[in-house]
C-alpha cells in the first residue's frame, strides 16, 4: 500500500471544468525507440528499462497530458503467460504504477491504473468470463494499492467484457473510463460503438467512448453519435493515422507504394506513411471538444508533438509550448529583422 495523496482536483472535477487530455500509445512509441518487441507487445520495458518509461511519461506531461497512465497495458496475466513469464506479472504491474505515480505527483497530474482486453474472452464460455474478472481484479487491486486517481479500461472488443471491467473498477470506488476499439464492422459481438457505449453508460461508467484502431477521420463521426446517445462524459482517443472510409482502421491500411514490408498490410510496424501531422490532431481535438467531447487523447502512434498540438488547440499552453514552431526566425524562410535579406531572397526558392 502507498501513502499517496489523491490528486486534487480529481478526474470528474477536471472534466466538469474543461477538457482532460490523456496521452496513450506507450507500446508503439517504446517499440519504435527499441525497448519493446512488436508482436507480443508486452511492456517488459517497465522492468528492463524503467528510465525510458519515466522519460516518456514526462515527455507527454510536458506536452500537455493531464493523465499519467501506468504502463500496464498488455501487462496482464494472459500476455505474460504467452511469453512464458507469469512470474513477472506482479512486479511489472507494481513497478509501472510506481513509476507513473512518481511522475503524476511531481507534475500534479492524475495517476491512472490501466486494464484492457484480456484476449481470453469467449462469449459462450463462462470460465473465460470468470478468468477475465480475476485478471481485472488483480490489476485493479494493484492500482488501488498504488493510490490511483482513476482507472482506464481500454481497447475492449466485447461489450460484456467491458461491463465486467467496469464492475470491477466500480467496486474499487475509483472513477472509470471505458473505451472500445471499434473495428470496421463494429465489435466482435456485432454491437456498434453507440450501442456498446450506451450499455456502459447505463451501467454507470463515468466516461465512455473509443480509443485505438481508428484515426481521426473515421472515429469522429462515431464519437459524435456516442455523444448524442449518452449523458456521461465521452472519450475520443484515435490513432494518429489517416484511416479512410475504405480502410476504417489502422489494421486495414496498406501502403501500395512499397514492396518491402513483411506483409501487404502496414500494421503494425510500417504505418509511417500514414501518420497524421500535428495540425490534424489539433483540429480533431478542437472539433471534438466543440461537439461536447471532453476526454481527449491519442493512442498507438502518438508522439509528444501530437499531444502538444491537441493541448494548444484546446487553449492550453503546456511547458512544451516554449518550443512550438516560430518560422519567423528560420534561416531562409524567416521574416525577422535579424535574418539577412540575402538569405530571405534565397528562401524564395522554397515557396
Ligand atoms: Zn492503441
Amino acid at each position: 500500500m502507498t501513502n499517496r495523496t489523491l490528486a486534487s482536483p480529481g478526474l470528474l472535477e477536471r472534466l466538469a471544468a474543461g477538457p482532460v487530455i490523456c496521452a496513450e500509445g506507450y507500446l508503439f512509441e517504446l517499440e519504435r525507440r527499441g525497448y519493446i518487441q512488436a508482436g507480443a507487445f508486452v511492456p517488459e520495458v517497465v522492468l528492463e528499462h524503467p528510465e525510458k518509461v519515466y522519460e516518456l511519461h514526462r515527455e507527454f506531461v510536458h506536452a500537455g497530458s493531464d493523465v499519467v497512465e501506468a504502463f500496464t497495458y498488455y501487462g496482464h496475466r494472459e500476455k505474460l503467460r504467452v511469453i512464458g513469464k507469469e512470474e513477472l506479472l506482479e512486479p511489472l504491474n507494481r513497478n509501472a504504477l510506481n513509476i507513473a505515480a512518481e511522475v503524476a505527483d511531481e507534475s500534479g497530474t492524475l495517476l491512472a491504473g490501466n486494464i484492457c482486453n484480456t484476449n481470453i474472452w469467449v462469449p459462450e464460455d463462462k470460465n473465460t468470463h470468470a478468468a477475465a474478472r480475476g485478471m481485472f481484479e488483480e490489476q485493479v487491486g494493484w492500482a488501488v494499492d498504488a493510490g490511483a486517481d482513476m482507472i482506464i479500461g481500454e481497447t475492449f472488443c466485447w461489450t460484456d467484457e467491458a461491463l465486467v471491467a467496469l464492475d470491477v473498477i466500480q467496486a474499487s470506488g475509483k472513477p472509470s473510463v471505458i473505451t472500445f476499439a471499434l473495428d470496421a464492422d463494429g465489435l466482435h459481438d456485432g454491437a456498434d460503438g453507440v450501442t456498446a457505449c450506451k450499455r456502459l453508460a447505463d451501467a454507470g461508467a463515468d466516461v465512455v467512448g473509443l480509443n485505438c484502431s481508428r484515426g481521426p477521420a473515421t472515429m469522429l463521426p462515431v464519437v459524435r453519435d456516442i455523444r448524442a446517445a449518452v449523458d456521461c462524459h465521452v472519450a475520443a482517443l484515435p490513432v494518429p493515422y489517416r484511416t479512410t472510409p475504405e480502410h476504417e482502421t489502422f489494421q486495414l491500411l496498406e501502403d501500395t507504394s512499397c514492396g518491402c514490408t513483411p506483409s501487404t498490410g502496414s500494421f503494425p510496424t510500417a504505418l509511417d506513411p500514414f501518420v497524421c501531422n500535428r495540425y490534424e490532431m489539433g483540429e480533431f481535438a478542437k472539433e471534438m471538444f466543440s461537439a461536447g467531447v471532453n476526454y481527449l487523447g491519442i493512442c498507438c502512434g502518438a508522439g509528444p508533438h501530437h499531444i502538444r498540438s491537441m493541448a494548444e488547440a484546446l487553449g492550453r499552453r503546456p511547458p512544451a509550448s516554449r518550443y512550438s514552431p516560430d518560422m519567423s526566425k528560420h534561416a531562409y524562410k524567416g521574416t525577422d529583422d535579424n535574418i539577412p535579406d540575402y538569405y530571405k531572397k534565397l528562401g524564395e526558392m522554397y515557396e
